[in-house]
């Protein structure tokens, strides 16, 4: 076996076939370290039995076990219905399953004694479960049972031994230890690859809690050791920034008034004095490294735009980067626009392009007639050939991992000239994080937003009274206005949930607002369905958008009026202020209603008073890291923010700057282990970090 486990696919695990590998895929599982890495987003409890009389909080979630009284199929065909009346010595409880397979009426018979485990709902005071998880009574308790994250195709079982495997082949070749143990101050006391063994399967005697929100000392371990290989790789991106190979591109005034002039606005005193730093750093010989944290509606395409201007005025050509097709299409859109008028070319390339029309593109690239190269990750496959680029633009820098930016750099690095990169994230970072995060990059604000923003009005609502939502929707529909509705990923383990989740609120919203078109968006939908989705929602085909937090919701609808987030509280502020992003990109009044539970902490009550009176986005995120009651958050990736596989910077803070020492001590005296810390953790970014 490969010595570098991230480096190891997952196909060589026993049970893992090509299927399982796509499906994995999806989840951004590759490697079998990818796969040990896939850390449970909750536990199951399963030492402890709730009798049925005790069930009373709609939505928990329990351990059932009982003897099966009665079975029933309702309905017919598709949408017919098992149901399962399981009783114990208190109550009965009724299981619904959709979707049976023909096998399961024969498995489960009367008189049967077993245990079950799912989310508690009410039917007319009645408890009932909907496709829960079923299990022997007689199991080993002595260990919490994890719960993962899921796709299409691949079931919590099938995860589970999937792991156990991976987990199995761990041994102190595939899995050194990399961190000299005299460096880390907060010892386990436990091997990497015991702290792995108790992640997945940790004692009863362990804390749910802090496993629950990765605060065990074996997370930690872990996240400590992801820390420290991101600060060697911002390290080498450093020292790769003092080898003055760049380029530099002088300012030409003229051009850009010319095209300050042709815009329908007069740019903002922020995205001038930006841009200015932008022109500065270009000029130098040494490669521009510059993040622009702006606000969501700042105004960001423009600096973009601006700083491209220069370098192709110069005669070279500039690429602008997007993190999805649906952004980039919108880019091009807006900046080929832009050019328009001063004879710019620009080409784009998107995954849906025929071959055709992307060999035409690729032409346009290689024969620098396009000045302007706009696209996903795409523009840097092996067959795209720039003739000179010089500049990229890569937006919304937050979704991309640091190990992109090293490959990225060594790929553009042409005849020995590195080209100037400009990074532009919405997402606000409070300043203290900035400095770790950033160490390699200058930052510049853009803290004005254009004029004529009329703020976002926010305002609380008990999720028991979204009824009143209703009429106001149903008026502002009629105008034409459009909606976004999302839902909350409770339980992000349960995929089935996701789109139950959608599809219940859909239902919900259609049974009350039936003269309304309503679409879904969620995480389990094939990309060109979302898209399609999407676009529908764009063109003003839709009038409610019911979608999952974690989608894609970036497009520029500036018909949306209002977005109502259900389960607000369970989010992070930052994440609830860039949601709330997406309404208000117009001129009409726009609203954010944050719908709460009944139950909401003070913590929680405090964090949403911040987001209906502030709209910025940097004391925002102060706050957010302020005041994170632990306890009413859900886990870092349902919230579908940073890059790190492990690590959540809001949450692991207090690491950064142990990661930060232990990382120039490797650095300065342990060669052999950056070498191979940068292999785990970025196994692609290797030949860049060797450059
Ligand atoms: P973001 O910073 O979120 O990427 P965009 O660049 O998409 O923001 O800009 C948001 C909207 O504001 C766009 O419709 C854009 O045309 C508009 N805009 C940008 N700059 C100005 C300005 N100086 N005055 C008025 N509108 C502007
Ligand atoms: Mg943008």
């Amino acid at each position: 076996m490969n010595s570098i486990i991230s480096q190891e696919p997952v196909n060589s695990v026993s049970g893992i076939g090509p299927r399982a590998v796509s499906a994995l895929k999806r989840l951004g599982i590759t490697t079998i370290w990818d796969l040990i890495l896939h850390f449970p987003t909750g536990y199951q409890d399963r030492s402890q039995i709730t009798p049925i009389a005790e069930l009373s909080r709609e939505g928990e979630y329990a351990v059932i076990r009982g003897t099966i009284s009665r079975t029933a199929i309702n309905g017919t065909g598709k949408n017919s219905i098992f149901n399962i009346f399981l009783s114990d010595s208190t109550g009965t409880l009724r299981i619904s399953i959709f979707h049976f397979k023909p096998y399961q009426l024969q498995q489960i018979t009367q008189e049967q004694e077993i245990c079950v485990y799912g989310k508690i709902s009410f039917f007319n005071g009645q408890p009932q479960m909907t496709n829960p998880e079923f299990f022997n009574s007689h199991e080993n308790q002595h260990s919490f049972t994890p719960v993962y994250g899921l796709t299409h195709g691949i079931k919590m079982t099938a995860m589970r031994k999937y792991i156990d495997s991976a987990l199995a082949m761990l041994n102190s070749d595939n899995l050194a230890e990399l961190i000299p143990e005299n460096l880390i101050t907060e010892h386990s006391g436990y091997t990497l690859r015991q702290c792995f063994q108790k992640i997945h399967h940790p004692d009863i005697s362990e804390s749910l809690l802090k496993l629950a929100e990765f605060r065990s000392i074996f997370c930690k371990r872990i996240i400590l050791e992801e820390l420290t290989a991101h600060q060697l790789s911002l390290i080498k991106l450093r020292e790769m920034n003092n080898r003055n190979n760049g380029l530099a591109i002088s300012p030409i005034p003229k051009l850009m008034n010319k095209f300050v002039k042709s815009l329908p606005f007069k740019p903002t005193g922020a995205q001038l004095r930006v841009t200015d730093e932008i022109i500065h750093d270009l000029g130098q010989n040494i490669p521009m490294n510059r993040l622009v944290q702006g606000d969501v509606g700042a105004g960001k395409t423009l600096v973009a735009a601006m700083a491209a201007l220069t370098v192709v005025g110069n005669g070279y050509q500039a690429a602008i980067m997007a993190p999805t097709e649906i952004l980039a299409e919108q880019h091009a859109e807006k900046i080929s626009k832009m050019f328009e008028s001063l004879n710019i070319k620009t080409a784009t390339l998107l995954g849906k392009y025929k071959a055709a029309q992307k060999k035409t593109q690729l032409k346009l690239i290689e024969s620098g007639e396009a000045g302007i190269i706009i696209g996903t990750h795409a523009i840097f496959q092996d067959a795209v050939h720039y003739a000179n680029l010089k500049l990229i633009v890569i937006d919304e820098q937050h979704r991309f991992g640091v190990d992109q930016r090293l490959k990225l750099r060594s790929k553009a690095e042409k005849d020995g000239i590195t080209p100037h990169v400009l990074a532009m994230t919405a997402t606000p970072i409070p300043r203290t994080l900035a400095q770790t995060m950033y160490a390699d990059m200058k930052v510049s604000v853009l803290d004005e937003l254009p004029p004529g923003r009329t703020p976002i009005k926010t305002f609380m609502l008990s999720t028991e009274h979204k009824n009143k939502l209703l009429p106001r929707i149903m008026e502002n529909c009629q105008k034409h206005l459009q909606v976004y509705w999302v839902c909350c990923l409770v339980n992000e383990s349960d995929t089935l949930e996701e789109c139950q989740d959608t599809e219940n609120a859909r239902d919900y919203l259609q049974t009350n607002l039936p003269d309304l078109k309503i679409d879904i968006v969620h995480g389990q939908m094939k990309a060109a369905e979302k898209e399609a989705a999407m676009i529908k929602f764009k063109k003003g085909e839709t009038d409610i958008l019911v979608a999952t937090s974690v989608i894609e919701v970036g497009v520029d609808v500036p018909n949306a009026f209002l977005i109502v987030i259900e389960n607000a509280e369970r989010y992070g502020l930052a994440q609830l202020h860039q949601l709330r992003g997406r309404v208000g990109r117009g001129k009409i009044e726009s609203y954010c209603c944050l719908l709460c539970s009944d139950s909401i902490s003070p913590a929680g009550i405090e964090r949403m008073e911040v987001l209906k009176e502030s709209s910025d986005g940097f004391y925002i995120a102060e706050k957010d890291l302020e005041i994170r009651g632990p306890g009413d958050l859900m886990g870092t990736r349902q919230t579908g923010e940073m890059i790190f596989k492990a690590a959540n910077l809001f949450r692991d803070q207090d690491l950064l700057e142990q990661a930060a020492t232990i990382a120039s001590s490797i650095h300065s005296n342990y060669p052999e282990h950056e070498t191979d810390l940068l292999k785990r953790w970025y196994p692609d970014g290797e030949t860049a970090s060797q450059a």
